[in-house]
């Protein structure tokens, strides 16, 4: 591992400007991705801002949302009991993601943060656009079995590996960021990126800024929703796909709905149409099939990950039927 300095800022300003000044410093709270990351020389930031002495770790009530600290550790969020309540999809999502030890550890803004786990990007001796600008994507024509189907570029076709972004980006979350020009929201659909040209950028911050909180806002998605996560072991695993499902019923009929996945493109993918499609329906398989053939409209496969085709509908229909209780 190279060689490093490393700060401690108490206040969110002396933290900021110890990375304004620096394009090749990082925040460090948990540090459950970015330790791995310079283990294996992905990454090698020159000076590490360890963010874990800021005050940025409470869960509060607002008006009409919920805030999150960015250093509210996943295991908290999971278990709070106003997250319970009020947001269950994001608490289902936060317990499907990782280990109990790593989310012991991860924050929610690292946890946003984190990085792909395309096999390419942390393996320096491979080609990897993300790692290396320009030096080729090993993935495009190598083995692409946990690839993007949704959104990809001809630079890049990784995946984000998040659980709890894909439960904030159906909820319709902002993002609160402070920065060395201020302090600014973003809607957390704008977040992250998609690859195009520069799939070095995961998401929209600029250099400096530091994530503070995630706002949730107040919703009806209380009881009928389901994190749905389909992986190749039971714990600790990436999705191959998952759906993020919330309903809210008048009876048998569709008032509102949200979905999103994971695993399946460079950001949380959210199926706006495909909720429309839901909206004044009734609650049945056959609603949730016409909803999954919409959320699959323009998906490709490359040549080992063409079974997300028939997956991820199948986890569409499987996540709505889950979150309305149909059998
Ligand atoms: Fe790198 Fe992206 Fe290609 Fe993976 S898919 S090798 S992260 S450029």
């Amino acid at each position: 591992m190279n060689q490093f300095q490393y700060l401690r800022p108490t206040k969110p300003k002396a933290a900021i400007d110890a990375l304004a000044r620096d394009t090749n410093a990082q925040f460090i709270a948990g540090g459950t991705n970015l330790l791995d990351l310079m283990k294996r020389g992905v990454m090698a930031p020159q000076k590490l801002v360890d963010i874990n002495k800021l005050p940025l770790d409470k869960i509060e009530k607002q008006n009409d949302s919920l805030r999150i600290g960015a250093l509210a550790l996943n295991s908290t969020v999971a278990e709070d009991k106003l997250v319970l309540e009020r947001h269950p999809l994001l608490a289902q999502a936060l317990n499907a993601g990782a280990s109990a030890q790593l989310r012991n550890m991860a924050t929610v803004g690292g946890n946003m943060l984190q990085r792909t786990r395309c096999h390419y990007f942390y393996d320096t001796a491979l080609p990897c656009n993300k790692r290396e600008p320009g030096s080729g994507c090993g993935a495009l024509e190598g083995f692409n079995r946990m690839h993007a189907i949704f959104g990809f570029s001809d630079k890049c076709i990784a995946v984000h590996p998040s659980d709890m972004s894909v439960a904030l980006v159906a909820l319709d979350a902002a993002v609160l960021v402070s920065g060395p020009k201020g302090d600014r929201r973003i809607a957390f659909a704008d977040f992250h990126r998609l690859p195009g040209d520069t799939p070095q950028k995961d998401t929209n911050l600029e250099q400096g800024e530091l994530i503070t909180a995630v706002e949730v806002p107040d919703s009806p998605f209380t009881k009928n929703v389901h994190y749905l996560k389909v992986r190749e072991r039971a714990s600790y695993a990436f999705a191959l796909v998952s759906v993020a499902a919330a309903l809210s019923l008048d009876g048998q009929t569709i008032k509102d709905a949200r979905l999103a996945m994971g695993g399946v493109a460079h950001k949380p993918w959210r199926l706006s149409e495909a909720e429309k499609s839901l909206i004044g329906k009734p609650a049945t398989e056959a609603t949730f099939r016409q909803a999954a053939d919409i959320a699959m409209r323009g998906a490709k496969a490359f040549k080992y990950n063409e079974y997300k085709l028939k997956l991820a509908p199948n986890a569409i229909v499987q996540a709505l039927k889950n979150a309305a209780s149909v059998a």
